[in-house]
């Protein structure tokens, strides 16, 4: 069996705590890899080594770290089906999604390619006599990130590429669930020309996320998964003086107006709701149709479309819908939650429990599930179910609607579907979530915007990815120069004042 170690100095390692993970082929339920588990010691044997590397890569002009991304992306490209099978094999996601997951995080490296002119810093040409001001942006040396299940290229290129574009150094945790694509990532990067120990990726669990939040060097830690997670990440590593930025779990609502093209609004709900699973953080998991009528038109537009998924392995071909979910445990909790509701009183109008898939009995296949009459108080309304499941609640008017999306924990994605253009305004006005859709239903973010949840879905100041990142990943230092003219005026006892 294939065993996965850790990428320390540019090379593939065994691990040596003598502590390891399964990784699932979730179509088939059998393990097909054991990842190893990091010891303390091997994690702050990784960040000492990233230390050593760092100056010297800080110290190269942006233009040269911008060629070593431009060359990446050569490779991500030429590598494309190698990777997007990899991801597959251990997510459980189609081939064209892995491939969508690879190429967001390749448009995020190609925004990186901009450096040299995202890092130019401040001038201020005579602020007083013979006085120039100027500010730069400089590295913060070794950085860190820690990475999601259900976005195994996307999010560590999210992190990665900025930080390393602005001259860091980075320790890179990845998910222990499907750690294949990160190590191929770093490999690639090495191709390209990136100095070895400049990326490392360390396997592990909370033993190596913990011995990067109070190892000294790590000067800031980027992290994505779920909510007490990120909090945990967000308070543990600013109580260590880190600069941290923590994105959580999600509930996102989408409004459908009396007035909208209802087929478009079912058909972005079937793909946005159960697309990879619904296992995305903006995955639409909350239908909220306002008024009886376009409630009971909207069910009965989803319910002959959902019942139409096909649910299979990523190897059944390029028709299929969504995977697997990633491991048992996950599908046990999405049982769980299904039966909570309906315990407490929601419709199933589609009903995808005791799914199973000839020949694939084993694998962690979750048929879809459409509820319907959900309320606030239900616990599947509340949690974040992160699977096959759409819940319908039903808004009598559009304030009710908005109010729920505002009043939800989470506050990550959400989307309006009207013909409206002043119902969309004011939505996108006074809605407390960071991410907004108009007619559209997963509203990512592209590169060089920002993406970012509100509420219990971010911890920190800065989004990631476009100009924020840049700013995450670097520090500014302002310089005052004097150069005097030739008069000497004596020494200066209050403080300066620029005349
Ligand atoms: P998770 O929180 O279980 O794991 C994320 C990372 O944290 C992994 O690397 C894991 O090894 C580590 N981790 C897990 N438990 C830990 C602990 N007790 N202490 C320290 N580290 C720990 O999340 P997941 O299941 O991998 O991913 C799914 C979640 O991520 C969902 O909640 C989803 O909404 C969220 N997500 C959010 C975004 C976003 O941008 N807001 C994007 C993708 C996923």
């Amino acid at each position: 069996m294939e065993s996965i170690g850790h990428f320390i100095n540019g090379t593939r390692v065994p691990g040596g705590s003598g502590r390891t993970a399964e990784v699932f082929n979730p179509a088939t339920g059998e393990v097909q890899a054991q990842v190893a588990l990091a010891s303390r010691d091997e994690v702050d044997d990784a960040i000492a080594r990233a230390a050593a590397a760092q100056p010297a890569w800080g110290a190269t002009n942006p233009q040269k770290r911008a060629r070593v991304m431009m060359a990446f992306v050569g490779l991500l490209n030429r590598d494309m089906d190698r990777l997007a099978e990899a991801l597959s094999r251990e997510h459980g996601k189609t081939i064209p999604d892995a491939k969508g997951d690879i190429q967001r995080g390749l448009e995020v490296v190609e925004f990186c390619i901009g450096a040299p002119h995202l890092l130019k810093g401040e001038f201020t040409d005579s602020a007083g006599p013979g006085i120039d001001m100027y500010s730069m942006r400089q590295p913060l040396g070794v950085v860190a990130g820690i990475t999601p299940f259900n976005f195994p290229a996307m999010i560590p290129m999210w992190q990665f590429a900025p930080a390393l574009a602005c001259g860091n150094a980075f320790v890179l945790k990845p998910s222990e669930r499907d750690p294949s694509v990160p190590m191929m990532l770093a490999e690639l990067l090495v191709e390209a020309g990136l100095p070895k120990g400049v990326l490392q990726v360390v396997n592990g669990d909370k033993e190596a996320v913990d011995a990067l939040l109070d190892n000294p060097t790590v000067q800031a830690v980027g992290f994505v998964g779920s909510t007490p997670i990120a909090q945990y990440i967000y308070e543990r590593a600013t109580a260590n003086g880190k600069r941290a930025q923590c994105f959580g779990g999600a509930k996102n609502h989408m409004i459908v107006m009396p007035d909208a093209d209802l087929d478009q609004a079912a058909d972005a709900l079937i793909g946005a709701g159960y697309g990879a699973a619904g296992e995305r953080c903006m995955a639409i998991s909350v239908a909220v149709p306002v008024g009886e009528e376009t409630a009971d038109r909207l069910v009965e537009k989803l319910i002959p479309r959902i019942e139409k998924l096909k649910v299979a392995p990523y190897t059944a071909g390029n028709d299929v819908d969504y995977g697997p979910v990633i491991t048992a445990a996950a599908k046990q909790n999405i049982e769980r939650l299904v039966q909570s509701g309906l315990d407490a009183g929601a419709e199933l109008a589609v009903d995808g429990r005791g799914f199973s898939l000839q020949g694939y009995e084993n694998g962690f296949f979750v048929g879809p599930h459409l509820f319907d009459r959900v309320t606030k108080d239900m616990e599947i309304y509340k949690k974040e179910i992160f699977g096959p499941v759409l819940s319908t609640v039903r808004a009598q008017s559009y304030e009710e609607a908005l109010g729920l999306a505002m009043d939800h924990e989470y506050g990550n994605g959400t989307a309006i579907f009207t013909r409206d253009g002043d119902a969309a305004r004011d939505f996108a006005n006074r809605i407390n979530i960071g991410m907004v859709g108009i007619n559209v239903p997963i509203p990512v973010p592209l590169a060089y915007h920002t993406f970012g949840g509100w509420k219990r879905s971010g911890f920190g100041d800065l989004n990631q990815h476009g100009p924020d990142s840049f700013r995450f990943y670097t520090r500014t230092k302002t310089v005052t120069a004097r150069w005097p003219s030739g008069i000497k005026e004596g020494g200066e006892f209050s403080i300066p004042v620029m005349e």
